[in-house]
């Protein structure tokens, strides 16, 4: 059947159990619509999502404006090849290095612009220089090069050989990264700030110390922004929290707001070894996406979302001081911009299931961190909403120890 039709979570379920290979721990829930902050499932109970799609909806669900430029976009031109010019990636390019830095290569997601990412390193490297260095509880996505940048151990188990040529350091520890790098480092690889690994934050004399590392040893530094790029921190990109700019970074998940898109945008001196040929993606930097992206990005600006997203950054963080004073089964609060972590004295997952039975959807990462990762438009009222149901959740894990 192709045709859309009222089914209950349950069917949907069985169809999955028949069809769709079963690589991924789902909640039984089918979504069926969004607007904003809030999404339905099929039998019609409402959600707020302070985690919508893992990051990607920066905006929330069906952002007016991106669904506008979509569909306008999508009736004149959805894919053309980059074999041809057209305006919406040359326009969402210049958008983004005018906000950042650089050159962009567009591609579809998070793992690829890692991959292509590392390429452009061991290619402006040079023979012989072939080794990144990245950091313990890294992120960095599922495709080969990017697994094996990702220094998580249980991601690694079962499928390798990996990559040769990398190598671990904890984060924030500049003197690992002195031991590890040499002049056949290619690039340092990190997160500003690590997201899945449990909202661990840069600080800003790592960062730099990283730069003059890699200046020492000719290398590159690369900034994987897939997760704080795009608005995600209070500022347009995460580098921009700090004094540091990298010569590479990668964007993904808001990008364009949920559509698919990924990109890296590297200072036009090192954009110089990406020649023609060496690298390519298919669906890499079609229209659709770009239209999405230059959307998502003029929305981002229209709406004042960066100033949006600090305030309600503040809020949160009030919110959650409160709570942490009352509550010492939260033994640590991450905050930058939307990004946010409640680092528990107890595992974090049970939080979730008490969240959504009231009706809001949050996420557990490196078992004991209670992770938000709000759309930069979240309103006043539903940061109160959210941190008052978390609260409650909270409070009554606490009672049961
Ligand atoms: C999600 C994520 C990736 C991987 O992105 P995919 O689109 O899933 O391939 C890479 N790096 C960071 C920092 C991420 O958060």
């Amino acid at each position: 059947m192709t045709t859309q039709t009222a089914r209950s979570s349950q069917e949907t379920i069985g169809v999955f159990e028949k069809y769709v290979i079963p690589n991924y721990g789902r909640y039984p829930i089918c979504l069926v619509r969004g607007e904003g902050s809030h999404v339905w499932d099929a039998e019609g109970k409402r959600y707020l999502d302070l985690f919508p799609g893992w990051g990607c909806n920066i905006l929330g669900y069906s952002p007016p404006k991106v669904v506008a430029a979509i569909q306008e976009q999508a009736a004149k031109l959805i894919h053309v090849p980059n074999t041809w010019y057209t305006e919406a990636q040359g326009d969402f390019a210049e958008f983004l290095s005018t906000r950042g830095f650089g050159q962009a290569f567009f591609c579809n997601s998070g793992a690829e612009s890692i991959e292509g990412a590392i390429k452009l390193a061991r290619l402006h490297a040079g023979e012989g220089r072939h080794k990144i260095i990245s950091f313990e509880h890294s992120f960095h996505g599922r495709t080969f090069a990017a697994l094996t940048a990702t220094g998580q151990p249980k991601y690694h188990e079962g499928v390798g050989p990996l990559l040769a040529g990398f190598r671990y350091a904890p984060l924030n520890d500049l003197a690992a990264v002195e031991d590890l790098i040499d002049d056949e480092t290619a690039a340092i690889l990190v997160e500003p700030v690590q997201g899945e690994g449990g909202v661990n934050i840069c600080t800003d004399a790592f960062l730099s110390g990283l730069r003059d590392l890699a200046n020492a040893h000719n290398s590159l530094l690369i900034f994987d922004e897939v997760q704080t790029g795009m608005g995600r921190t209070g500022t347009w990109f995460g580098y921009q929290q700090s004094n540091v700019q990298p010569d590479i970074m990668t964007l993904a998940k808001g990008l364009a707001a949920g559509v698919a898109a990924g990109a890296f945008m590297a200072t036009a001196e090192v954009a110089k070894s990406l020649k023609p040929g060496t690298h390519a993606s298919t669906f890499g930097g079609n229209p659709l996406a770009m239209a999405a992206g230059l959307a998502t990005g003029r929305t981002i600006e229209e709406d004042n979302l960066l100033e949006n997203c600090q305030e309600m950054s503040q809020r949160f963080r009030g919110h959650f001081e409160t709570l942490k004073a009352e509550l010492p089964i939260i033994g640590e609060l991450r905050i930058q911009g939307m990004m946010i972590g409640l680092d528990l004295t107890i595992p974090a997952t049970p939080a979730v299931g008490k969240c959504m039975e009231r009706g809001l959807l949050v996420n557990a990462t490196h078992d004991t961190v209670l992770r938000l990762l709000p759309p930069i438009n979240v309103s006043a009222e539903e940061v109160d909403e959210g941190c008052a149901i978390i609260a409650d959740v909270l409070r009554e894990m606490a009672e049961e120890i």
